[in-house]
């Protein structure tokens, strides 16, 4: 047949052009595909996915995707990667991947809460158990390790109460009974320590899986949801790989470049972030209204050690953070006053998530969040901060500004 006998319909979908090809420019392209084309019978048949070295249908992987598990595998020392549609679904995914009916996992009583929400309400109906453990007693987790216990999530920091707890001891406690570990590495990003290298001595120690909510700082625009499941074993990956892949998750051609073009400018971003946070906490931590500073570069703060020794090298030897914190407000400020400083913030906008271009805010009830207590959170209201890329005077000045009016209390400069 003819081309010239096609009708258009057809012309438009089975097209001759073909662009010229060696084009080149910084970011990859886009490959945006559910059908995969085969050139053959005998080549659909002979195609792998399982291994990267072909694709077969988009929720297998396309150029684009491949290429950000890639980058990620660099960014956290790995090498293997999975991309899923959020970092809750990272979560998810690590759970179903390992665990079986009869299996226990581990958690920090200060873990990510919708962790500590997958488990009791979706794990528990798969015969699953858990238990929520103190992370800053390393005795407290060996206790709580039984033949039962498949699975220990680890976070440092914590949310919210960003207490950093000994993530060496609490790895070596795990591989010392043959437990594998998985370690939501959100907050360090792997730009403040190395998961698969924590003695830094090239990678004796390392934690089994690293889970990563791209949407803080890959995104990095507060417009993107995505999560990465990180390893370094070939075989852990794939019962993970094979979950993934039967239960369907895969993730947007649009969002991955978004990520990718992201990618480049993290480090910068992560550490302004961290500069203006130290700063904007230091300012926070003068007034008398501030019990306790959680933000774990700060001396005195929970964890300050096992910070500095863990990413005290980081940046330089500045030693590195996510620029994010919490302060605690002494308990003689009702929760109106709270709320009124909340409000009062006109640059910091009330909202979750973090690592994007717009300082956050947001008080927390922590005694309504921890099953164990408040640990070492002292007595009045959590606020958390998550800086973003304003300038760092004028959040100064909002913050001042906000702390008048709702506390009644002169900001010392
Ligand atoms: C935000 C966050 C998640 C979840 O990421 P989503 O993409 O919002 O689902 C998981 N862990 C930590 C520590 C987070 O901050």
């Amino acid at each position: 047949m003819k081309e010239q006998a096609r009708h258009i319909t057809t012309e438009l979908v089975h097209h001759s052009y073909q662009p010229p090809q060696a084009f080149a420019a910084p970011q990859p392209a886009v490959h945006k595909a559910s059908t995969v084309i085969f050139d053959s019978v005998q080549d659909m048949r002979t195609r792998r996915w399982l291994d990267k070295s072909g694709y077969t249908y988009g929720l297998h992987g396309t150029p684009t995707t491949y290429q950000l598990e890639e980058r990620l595998c660099s960014l956290e020392g790995g090498k293997q990667c999975l991309l899923v549609p959020s970092g809750l679904c990272a979560i998810s995914t690590v759970a179903l991947g390992l665990l079986s009916a009869g299996d226990e996992v581990l958690i920090p009583d200060n873990a990510y809460g919708p962790n500590k929400d997958f488990a009791e309400h979706e794990l528990a109906r798969w015969g699953i158990r858990h238990a929520w453990y103190n992370p800053m007693d390393v005795a407290d987790l060996q206790a709580r390790i039984s033949p039962a216990t498949k699975l220990v999530w680890l976070e440092a920091p914590g949310s919210v109460s960003m207490e950093f707890p000994d993530l060496i001891a609490l790895v070596q406690a795990c591989q010392a009974r043959g437990v594998t570990t998985v370690l939501d590495n959100t907050w360090g990003a792997g730009l403040a320590f190395q998961p698969f290298d924590l003695l830094a001595d090239g990678g004796s120690l390392a934690v089994d899986v690293s889970a990563h909510a791209l949407t803080k700082y890959p995104s990095g625009g507060g417009d993107v949801l995505m999560g990465s499941i990180t390893t370094v074993n070939q075989a852990l990956h794939m019962r993970i790989k094979l979950t993934h892949m039967r239960l369907g998750i895969g993730i947007g051609a649009n969002d991955a470049e978004a990520v990718l073009r992201a990618l480049p400018s993290m480090a910068l971003r992560y550490h302004a972030q961290d500069q203006s946070a130290r700063q904007l906490a230091a300012a926070l931590q003068r007034q008398s209204g501030v019990v306790q500073l959680l933000h774990p570069a700060f001396e005195g703060a929970p964890g300050h050690a096992c910070w500095q020794q863990l990413c005290g090298a980081a940046n330089q030897g500045q030693g590195a953070a996510a620029g994010i914190f919490s302060v605690v407000i002494d308990a003689r400020f009702e929760q109106a006053a709270i709320d009124r400083f909340c409000d009062s913030l006109q640059l910091f906008k009330l909202g979750y998530s973090w690592g994007g271009p717009m300082s956050l805010v947001m008080p927390y009830d922590i005694d309504s969040m921890r099953a164990n207590g408040r640990g070492c959170v002292q007595a009045g209201t959590v606020v958390r901060f998550c800086i973003g890329l304003e300038d760092t005077q004028d959040l100064l000045q909002d913050l001042a500004q906000a702390w008048e009016q709702a506390f009644g209390q002169a900001w010392q400069h």
